[in-house]
């Protein structure tokens, strides 16, 4: 028989599929015997039966009912008693954290009764009042579907009667008029009565919890981060406890270490009377957790002493939620904190170091995204001008954008690829659309637990909060000093710093980057803690990181990142400037000789090319592809060279001829027409000379005392005997050159895999290949048939919206399809030829989940971009643990 609900003393951290985060985490702090207000969990389970036939699961009602018994029980008080009420709150809590995302009911249990008896239990009218009306307001919103500004309206409209600056001004005789006036709202808008039975508020709050799982804010919320959307929410049920019961109350946030820097050292936002809702919420301005020292030594000291007990337990940087009713500490919520790239990096070391955990699992806690984020450039402050305003620097990075004020506006302008910066005063769960659509978020309150704060840094995205000195209206924000910012002006916002530039201030290196570009020398702090986990993963990953580069200079600086070789030299890219000329004329070439002359042409210069690039890798394996893409993308488009025959008076005879052979070799599909292998087989003379030219390279580094390490790769093959007639003409000018040289050139020939039939017949091809790389980018292309020049753009954000894909196929390698035929590949490559050493130099080389995947599908090396070198050495040694 399924279990729908389990006690908190009944639960387990690990149990998080089930309880979700909050649920797991509350259990094993009552276990662990910190002050928890008792309560339970209703399973993701529930939810997920619920969600799907829109009904509660059977038995779910009767446990709920046996566990709340167990609750009263224990405080000696019922659920809504008249003259001292037991009040519950019911929260959403999923497997990953999604802050804010779902919804919350508090202070159920209230009704016209109970609410007397909580005033006189408490001596305190205004708070019993208070309490009843944020229930009404938050059921009538959550789970009776009103439109939540109908409640605030009301409220401004009793303020403005009243004169009353704020709620705090509302009097229990005004908030008992505000419950009415709330009351009757639900009423008109529902047709149905709040609900005075405390057992139904519960049964309905339970299940709008579930519900909102599959809210608007939810859903995207998922979408962002690739949270599946099968999971569910668990929900917990919990007694109240009270930080607004005055001034020996309060509510606080706090992290066991600075999340935003990683430095050590209790770091939170407390708030005196104040529920839990208002820290989040960035409302009211919060003091640091350092003041309440003063306020409440002893409650501060227990603080102190259980995040201790929990940093212990975690092995981890943990964030709490609690509460100060009447002088006594309650922990709401606890869990591994989010947490920025640089303080990830420098709290897995500092763990390290403490002991706590071992460098294995320190590498496991950074990531190649954090690894990337830390080498994106940094504002050049020295070419900023004064500082419009400073705020918290809440997460780290540089954003250059035009101020925008509201969200539907910063998704606006992005979507027609403006960049910009979202300004709140606070943000709410609401902003999610314009957060993500913007490089940063600034906002005049809240600290660095606000939602604001929280969301930014879990999606890695610039943000500077609580910067006061600033006013921010509808369309503008206000200086300190006077200064006007409409909406449209460009503004730089630095995460690091917490500073907020008027217009776009120029950037420069990041001293991560500065320290991977030079490749050695390493000063303290997150540059050092960085080094560390490369040196670890270096030292554990079994797959090699190869670099894509095409001259001297980029392959230099993949060398620096630590590249061990260039897995794709693309030649192509050698053939465009003033050498197209070149090429047009070989192409156009009338006969053998004029093609002749042409190619020999060609030859001293990619002779030159090569010499470079083994030069820059010398002792490295430099992986020379030959060329790939049609050869009419090196002459005149097509339809520009029509015209100006077509108008002139006198065409011409260059022109005529030219478009007679852009005619000529015009294709509808080019990227499945004359291009790869295919080209070598018909255009005589291009593959001898490019051969020519890399022996030729091999010669000239072997006699200036190097050790070149070229490799020649076919693209494009389909077939063995394509690659046997291809292989067997680079044998011949290898062989040529040897002789001609006396030096004995001697170059694996390999070939990629890009398309499905090379995968599939991958046993034959290993006949005559010496090595495979797999070119994911024109495998993706032909699996799924889509254009990877034209998919994306067109309506890849309609598949991701519709769910047929959680990431773009050509970012994130397809594993079901495209990596089943690189598995075939591998396996029957290898069972022809033993050993065939085997890579990949598509995008997905530099893309950490398929890092993961080609180290399980046992290739021998990935080739990226330079830039990603670093992440993917990292990504390989994580695949590695
Ligand atoms: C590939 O197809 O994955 C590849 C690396 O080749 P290109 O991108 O040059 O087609
Ligand atoms: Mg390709």
């Amino acid at each position: 028989m399924v279990r729908y609900v389990y006690d908190f003393r009944e639960g387990r951290r690990e149990m998080a599929d089930l309880l979700g985060g909050k649920g797991a985490n509350l259990a094993e702090m009552t276990r662990l015997g910190l002050p928890v207000p008792p309560g339970f969990t209703v399973t993701t389970d529930a939810c997920r039966a619920f969600l799907a036939t829109g009904a509660e699961p059977p038995g779910m009602t009767v446990e709920v009912s046996r566990h709340l018994s167990a609750v009263e029980a224990g405080a000696g008080r019922r659920l809504g008693q008249r003259d001292d009420p037991l009040l519950l709150s019911v929260r959403s809590g999923a497997r990953f954290s999604m802050p804010g995302m779902m919804e919350t009911v508090l202070d159920i249990g209230l009704n016209d009764d109970s609410v007397l008896g909580l005033a006189k239990a408490t001596g305190n009218d205004r708070f019993a009042w208070d309490s009843y009306r944020r229930l009404v307001q938050m059921f009538g919103a959550t789970v009776m579907g009103v439109d939540p500004a109908l409640f605030e309206e009301a409220m401004t409209l009793l303020k403005e009667a009243r004169e009353a600056p704020d709620d705090l001004h509302l009097d229990a005789n005004d908030l008992a008029w505000l419950v009415e006036t709330y009351k009757r709202l639900i009423r008109d808008e529902t047709g149905e009565e709040f609900p005075q039975s405390p057992a139904e508020q519960l049964r309905r709050a339970i299940l709008a919890v579930f519900d909102s799982w599959n809210g608007e804010r939810a859903r995207l919320y998922r979408r962002r981060e690739h949270i599946p959307d099968d999971l569910g929410t668990a929900v917990t049920v919990q007694r109240m406890v009270y930080g607004n019961l005055g001034a020996d109350s309060g509510s606080g946030v706090a992290f066991t270490r600075d999340p935003a820097t990683g430095r050590p050292g209790l770091y939170g936002d407390y708030l005196p009377n104040a529920q839990g809702e208002d820290v989040v919420a960035g409302i009211r301005n919060t003091v640091p957790l350092a003041e309440l020292e003063r306020f409440d030594p002893t409650s501060y000291a227990q603080l102190r002493d259980h995040m201790r007990t929990l940093e212990t337990h975690y092995r981890d940087l943990c964030d709490i939620e609690f509460t100060i009713e009447r002088g006594r500490l309650w922990m709401l919520q606890t869990r591994v904190g989010k947490r920025t790239a640089e303080a990830a990096f420098t709290i897995a070391a500092q763990l390290t170091d403490e002991g706590l955990i071992t460098t294995n699992e320190a590498l496991a806690r950074v990531d190649g995204d954090g690894l990337a984020r830390l080498m994106f450039p940094a504002f050049d402050t020295s070419a900023a001008g004064a500082a419009l305003a400073h705020g918290i620097p809440a997460s780290p990075g540089a954003a250059v954008g035009a101020a925008v004020f509201d969200s539907a506006e910063a998704v606006r302008r992005a979507a027609a690829g403006e960049k910009v910066v979202l300004v709140r005063q606070e943000t709410t769960p609401d902003d999610l659309p314009g957060m993500i659509a913007a490089q940063a978020v600034l906002t005049s309150r809240g600290g660095k637990t606000s939602h604001a704060a929280v969301v930014a840094r879990g999606m890695g995205k610039v943000c500077v909060c609580g910067a006061e000195e600033l006013t921010v209206e509808e369309r503008r924000f206000t200086t300190r000093g006077g200064v006007v910012i409409e909406e449209g002006t460009v503004i730089s916002v630095d995460g690091s710093a917490g500073a907020v530039y008027p217009g776009a201030v120029p950037l420069a290196d990041s001293a991560v980057m500065r320290f991977l570009e030079r490749g050695g020398e390493r000063s303290a702090g997150v540059v050092d803690t960085v080094a560390r986990a490369l040196e670890h993963a270096d030292s554990v990953r079994r797959l090699e990181v190869r670099a894509n580069a095409d001259t001297p200079e980029d392959a230099a600086r993949a060398r620096r990142f630590g590249a061990q070789g260039i897995g794709l030299c693309r030649t192509e890219h050698m053939f465009l400037g003033e050498r197209r000329k070149l090429v047009e004329e070989m192409i156009l070439a009338g006969d053998d000789t004029e093609r002749e002359r042409a190619l020999a042409a060609l030859l001293p210069l990619q002779r030159a090319d090569f010499t470079g690039i083994l030069e820059a890798m010398d002792g490295l394996p430099v992986t020379i592809r030959l060329i790939d893409p049609p050869l009419h993308e090196f002459l005149p488009d097509r339809t520009e060279l029509a015209v100006r025959v077509a108008t002139a008076e006198q065409p011409d005879a260059h022109d005529v001829e030219l478009l007679d052979a852009v005619n000529r070799m015009h294709e509808e599909n080019p990227m499945l027409g004359l291009r790869g292998v295919r080209l070598g087989l018909v255009i005589p003379g291009l593959v001898a000379m490019q051969v020519r030219a890399v022996a030729e390279a091999v010669v000239a580094r072997t006699r200036a005392g190097g050790s070149p390490e070229a490799e020649i790769m076919v693209p494009l093959v389909g077939a063995v005997e394509e690659l046997r007639i291809e292989r067997a003409e680079v044998e011949r000018v290898l062989a040529e050159v040897s002789e001609e040289s006396g030096v004995p050139v001697r170059c694996p020939v390999g070939t990629m895999i890009e398309l499905p039939r090379a995968a599939l017949t991958a046993g034959r091809i290993a006949e005559e290949a010496e090595f495979f790389s797999f070119g994911t980018n024109d495998l993706t292309q032909t699996t799924w048939g889509f254009s990877r020049d034209d998919v994306e753009a067109a309506f890849f954000s309609a598949y991701l919206d519709k769910g047929v894909f959680p990431a773009s196929p050509f970012e994130t390698l397809d594993r079901d399809g495209v990596g089943r035929l690189v598995r075939i590949a591998v396996d029957e490559g290898r069972a022809t030829r033993p050993g065939l050493k085997i890579g990949v130099c598509g995008e997905h080389g530099g893309d950490p989940a398929s890092v993961h995947f080609f180290h399980t599908a046992r290739l021998d090396y990935v080739s990226c971009s330079p830039f990603r070198v670093p992440v993917a050495r990292l990504e390989a040694g994580r695949a590695a643990l």
